[in-house]
């Protein structure tokens, strides 16, 4: 493509696209063929034999997603959940993990309740203190599962020191990074062996299309594994969920910063309002994570949570009152939604009862702010 190093801008509208040969397309066609021919000798001289092991379009996906995340090689997935399971599959028999305890429930729910009768062993640590992590590990320690910004107290855990200490156990260290997208923040260049995404969310971008990505550092034996989980196991997106997922990409640049931008100002407003207990956006600088953040990010994303005055039932009111912002869970499309995240984390949910969680969208700032003003 280019031999200087692009921006990320540039990479998220030409990376993994060419113009099509055949045809001169500027749009990326789609490929929706499960099967390849064979060369007459049964060779496979186009490179591709089956679409669970491989699908043009899928590479398009991934190799725009490697670019985004400055790794070496992405593989991408139906779903986050199943890129995780992917990384939980690949550890093998007897293993133990270290997890941030405010992680997805989601995925503290496959660690516990899938892969724990499989003798898979899980410590959860509030990963922002190193020395917690540290003491965690054990001889038989061999993932290291980092969420930061965490969902849904926006925690900032340390991405140069967590990539230290499971190098030094020598673990796997995965970062979900969802939250942050590789617009915000790139784990691999913290030390991080893998980067995980919820492509649902940003990269998608229009809360439309089901993803999930693993992105490495090095291919390497770990990689290998990831790669014949990937076709052997068949958790893989459609051609036509990859090419929507690749649409979303070239604009992601520009929705996480005017996403970014919007949840600063909803986070200081929501500071100074009589009917908000506290506010947890790592932009403040109030925010214990804020100087780590601004250190390791490139800004501080599009996600707030707030606990309201007056309890659970104040929270779920102000929630019910919203017009413009919807109620919903997931986050990163285009469109502000707010959620109370006990009720969706379940009976054994660690959230304050009274927070509500926001996934901050493009639109104008003050008509978000005169929403939530109008609903608190
Ligand atoms: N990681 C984070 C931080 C998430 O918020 C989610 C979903 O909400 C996931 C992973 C799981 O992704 P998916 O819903 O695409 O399976």
């Amino acid at each position: 493509m280019s031999d200087v190093p692009l921006h990320p801008e540039t990479l998220a509208v030409h990376a993994g696209r060419e113009v099509d040969a055949g045809t001169g397309a500027i749009a990326l066609p789609i490929h929706p063929s499960t099967t390849f021919q064979r060369d007459a000798d049964g060779g496979f001289s186009h490179g591709h034999i089956y679409t669970r092991y491989a699908n043009p379009t899928r590479t398009h996906l991934e190799t725009c997603i490697a670019a985004l995340e400055g790794g070496v090689e992405a593989a991408a997935f139906a779903s986050g959940t199943a890129a995780a399971m992917t990384v939980f599959q690949g550890l093998g028999p007897d293993a133990h993990v270290v997890a941030s305890a405010d992680s997805y429930h989601g995925i503290l729910r496959l660690l516990r309740e899938i892969m724990a009768p499989w003798r898979l062993a899980v410590s959860t640590v509030d990963t922002t203190d190193p020395d917690a992590v540290r003491a965690a590990m054990r001889p038989e320690t061999r993932l290291l599962w980092v969420e930061t910004p965490s969902n849904p107290l926006l925690k900032i855990s340390d991405l140069d020191a967590l990539a230290d200490i499971a190098r030094a156990a020598n673990a796997v260290s995965v970062c979900d990074n969802t939250f942050a997208t590789p617009i915000l923040q790139r784990p691999l260049e913290h030390g991080f062996d893998v980067s995980m995404l919820s492509t649902t969310k940003y990269l998608g971008g229009h809360s439309d299309v089901l993803g999930g990505a693993l992105v490495t550092r090095a291919a390497d034996a770990f990689w290998e594994r990831i790669r014949f989980l990937q076709g052997a196991g068949g958790a893989v997106p459609s051609p036509f969920d990859c090419w929507l997922m690749l649409r979303g990409a070239a604009t992601l640049p520009l929705r996480v910063r005017a996403q970014s931008e919007n949840a600063g100002r909803l986070a200081e407003h929501l500071v100074a309002h009589r009917m908000v207990e506290a506010v947890y956006y790592p932009g403040l600088a109030a925010h214990p994570g804020h100087a780590l953040a601004a250190r390791q990010m490139n800004g501080f994303g599009g996600m707030l949570s707030f606990t309201v005055k007056g309890g659970e039932a104040a929270a779920v009111k102000t929630a019910a009152n919203v017009k413009l912002i919807k109620r919903a869970t997931s986050l990163g499309g285009v469109e502000s939604l707010i959620e109370h995240r006990a009720s969706i984390e379940g009976p054994e949910t660690r959230t304050p009862r009274n927070l509500l969680r926001m996934s901050v969208g493009v639109e104008h700032v003050d008509d978000l702010i005169a929403d939530l003003e109008n609903a608190l």
